[in-house]
């Protein structure tokens, strides 16, 4: 599963609207950050 985030509003995007089009469906900002789900784990210690 692969998710984006918009530099501009910084709005998540799921990888199934961006689809070819790279870009942020809210303000049309072409600068997406993909983003992997990966292990972010945050233990506090
Ligand atoms: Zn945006």
């Amino acid at each position: 599963m692969v998710s984006y985030q918009c530099m501009e509003c910084r709005k998540s995007i799921e990888g199934a609207l961006v689809k070819k089009r790279v870009r942020c469906p809210y303000c049309g900002n072409k600068i997406l950050n993909k983003q992997r789900i990966l292990h972010v784990v945050v233990e506090a210690v």
